[in-house]
């Protein structure tokens, strides 16, 4: 049931939860169909019973006479909090009448801030090169964000107004301000340093971003939210490819930092124009392709030459914008015969 949990954490925190829902079943498979299309590892398609294992813990659930029992087993509280959001969010989606009906058994705190969220404070923000912001901030305890998870939401305030952050409602759940006050997005931790857990965050300047907006006019010493971590860990396998645009170059590089030196397999990565992010260390076995997107070269093409190895001894990353994502996951899985275990396949950022 853990396997995912590649972490070396143990599921330490555990809850019970339960709804009255008069066909569980059918609730169980439509979760299922949701699990699919946004490729979440799950077992138990359209069956009684449906369990969803991911980085930050395990989801069980169960249809019986009289609704839904669910389990969660979690390393830690904020991964617990992050189970309890997504069975929630689950419900909100697919039988919003229901989701007042929830219930945990554990304790339930309110009216404090998410465990899974930190206050940090900017350290500082430097250009590197012309295409990305590198800020690092500094916290109490940021720790939680070395493991578990690559990514995090990065929560920024409104300047000028006295800062709104994330609060926890009577039901245990997230209370968010509005995006006028606070502009929440997604982001991979670039490093973090396990002593005094500095966080290093590379944050590509595209026209249009709130975040690129917010972080070019960042001073020391702001206060900042972090959510999570989450959003998958470092692939484990013989032959590795990972492919990605500059959204996900911090990513990339990150993994790459991680590879065990044995390692074979391509790393592809697309820009526009000349490359200007820190060198990439490749391990010895792989190939490293900087693809320049001005001269016609594009990471599907290069994701059709690439030797995707053998079945069982292989992971597939890829990640860029999300209707190229969505057509590689196809491709993927319909022509390359890579399994949904064996690949992570996500969009970064939508156009418009
Ligand atoms: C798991 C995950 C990890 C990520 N890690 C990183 C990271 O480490 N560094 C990083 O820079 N990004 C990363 N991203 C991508 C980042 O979340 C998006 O680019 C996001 O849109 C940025 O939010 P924003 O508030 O700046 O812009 P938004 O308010 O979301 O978007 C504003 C406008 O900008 C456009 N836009 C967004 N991204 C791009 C782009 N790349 N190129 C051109 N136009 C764009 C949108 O289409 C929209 O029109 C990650 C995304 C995910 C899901």
């Amino acid at each position: 049931m853990n396997q995912m949990i590649s972490d070396a954490t143990r599921l330490v925190c555990t809850d019970t939860g339960r709804i009255g829902i008069e066909d569980p079943v059918a609730f169980l498979s439509r979760v299922a169909a949701y699990c699919e299309t946004y490729d979440l590892p799950f077992e138990g398609t359209r069956s009684e019973r449906l369990t969803i294992t991911t980085e930050i813990g395990a989801i069980d659930m169960r249809a019986s006479r009289d609704g839904l029992s669910v389990d969660l087993a979690a390393p830690n509280d904020g991964a617990l909090h992050m189970l309890r959001e997504t069975v929630a969010t689950q419900l909100d989606l697919l039988d919003p009448a229901r989701v007042s009906m929830l219930g945990w058994h554990g304790d339930i705190a309110h009216g404090r801030f998410p465990p899974n969220f930190r206050l940090a404070t900017v350290l500082s923000v430097t250009a590197l090169g012309r295409s990305f912001w590198r800020l690092e901030v500094d916290g109490d305890d940021l720790t939680p964000f070395a493991h578990g998870g690559l990514h995090l939401r990065l929560a920024l305030p409104t300047r000028g107004a006295s800062a709104a952050w994330p609060i926890l409602n009577q039901r245990g759940r997230t209370e968010w301000p509005s995006p006028d006050d606070l502009h929440v997005a997604v982001y991979t931790v670039r490093s973090i340093d396990p002593v005094t857990s500095r966080t290093v965050i590379d944050i590509f300047r595209h026209a249009g971003g709130r975040t690129c907006d917010w972080i070019s006019a960042a001073r020391s010493g702001e206060e900042i939210g972090m959510i999570g971590p989450g959003g998958g860990w470092y692939p484990d396998a013989d032959h590795l490819v990972i492919a990605g645009d500059e959204t996900a170059l911090p990513a990339i590089a990150r993994i790459l930092d991680h590879a065990a030196p044995d390692t074979t397999g391509t790393a592809i990565v697309e820009v526009n124009g000349a490359f200007d992010y820190p060198p990439l260390t490749v391990p010895p076995g792989m190939t490293l392709r900087i693809l320049d997107r001005s001269q016609g070269s594009d990471l599907e093409t290069a994701l059709a030459e690439a030797d995707l190895g053998a079945d069982g001894a292989r992971h597939v990353w890829f990640a860029a914008e999300k209707s190229r994502a969505a057509a590689v996951r196809h491709d993927l899985r319909a022509r390359r015969g890579v399994a949904r275990s064996e690949s992570y396949v996500t969009g970064y950022w939508q156009k418009g």
